[in-house]
Parts: structure tokens; C-alpha cells; sequence
């Protein structure tokens, strides 16, 4: 896949407001924010679309929900609710095409969403 925004911060090459980080995951605040509550979780591996995530990729999405979770409580919105999002091409709104997992949280959200 071609290099992306994300695969930039997962390689330190641009700043973002990190939250997390380890070997394999990367969570940073998102720039332009839908809720109070708005990190994106990325794997540094450049996966473009949940599309072409393979089956050997499955402990590292596990570990991308795992870690949306955590930072979920870290944020204080896990008791009152939060939403994970991965939007899949550009039918679903993904602009960016390296895999990320939204995390959105600190106000009401609605279902269905739009
Ligand atoms: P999606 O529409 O699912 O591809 O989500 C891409 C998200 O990346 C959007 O919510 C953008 O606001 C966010 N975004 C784009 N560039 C950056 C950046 N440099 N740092 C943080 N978030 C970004």
C-alpha cells in the first residue's frame, strides 16, 4: 500500500498527540474531533482497509479493540459508554488508508448513525 499520514506518526516522522504506543499499536488524538472523546488506535503495521487485514493479523486487531479499551478507561467515558468505529473505504467515510479503529466518547451518540 502507499505510505499514508498514519503510517508517518507510526513511524515518529510526523507528531501527533499520542496517548499510547507500543511495539505494534499507536493511539493518538484525532485532529478535528467528533465527540469530547476522539482517539484513533493504528497498528504501525500498514494494513489500508479492514479489507485487507489476513488471518494472521487477527491477535492485532484483537490487541487494537484491547487497547481502545483501556484507553477508554484511562479517559473516564467506559462506564458511561463510548462507541469504536472502523470505517472501510470511501462508502463508509474512510479517508485515510491505514486501518484505524475510532474511539468516540463523552457525549450521547446516536444510533443509527448517519
Ligand atoms: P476516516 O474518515 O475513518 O478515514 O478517519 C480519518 C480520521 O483521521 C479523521 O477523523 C481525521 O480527522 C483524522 N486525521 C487526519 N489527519 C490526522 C492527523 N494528522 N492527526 C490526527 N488525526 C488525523
Amino acid at each position: 500500500m502507499s505510505d499514508t499520514i498514519f503510517g508517518k506518526i507510526a513511524r515518529g516522522e510526523i507528531e501527533a498527540d499520542l496517548i499510547y504506543e507500543d511495539d505494534d499499536v499507536v493511539a493518538f488524538q484525532d485532529i478535528s474531533p467528533q465527540a469530547p472523546t476522539h482517539v484513533l488506535v493504528i497498528p504501525r503495521k500498514p494494513i489500508a482497509t479492514l479489507n485487507d487485514a489476513l488471518p494472521e493479523d487477527a491477535e492485532l486487531i484483537g490487541r487494537l479493540v484491547l487497547t481502545a479499551a483501556k484507553i477508554a478507561k484511562q479517559m473516564g467515558i467506559a462506564e458511561d459508554g463510548y462507541r469504536t468505529v472502523i470505517n472501510c473505504n470511501a462508502g463508509a467515510g474512510q479517508t485515510v488508508f491505514h486501518l484505524h479503529l475510532h474511539v468516540l466518547g463523552g457525549r450521547p451518540l446516536q444510533w443509527p448513525p448517519g
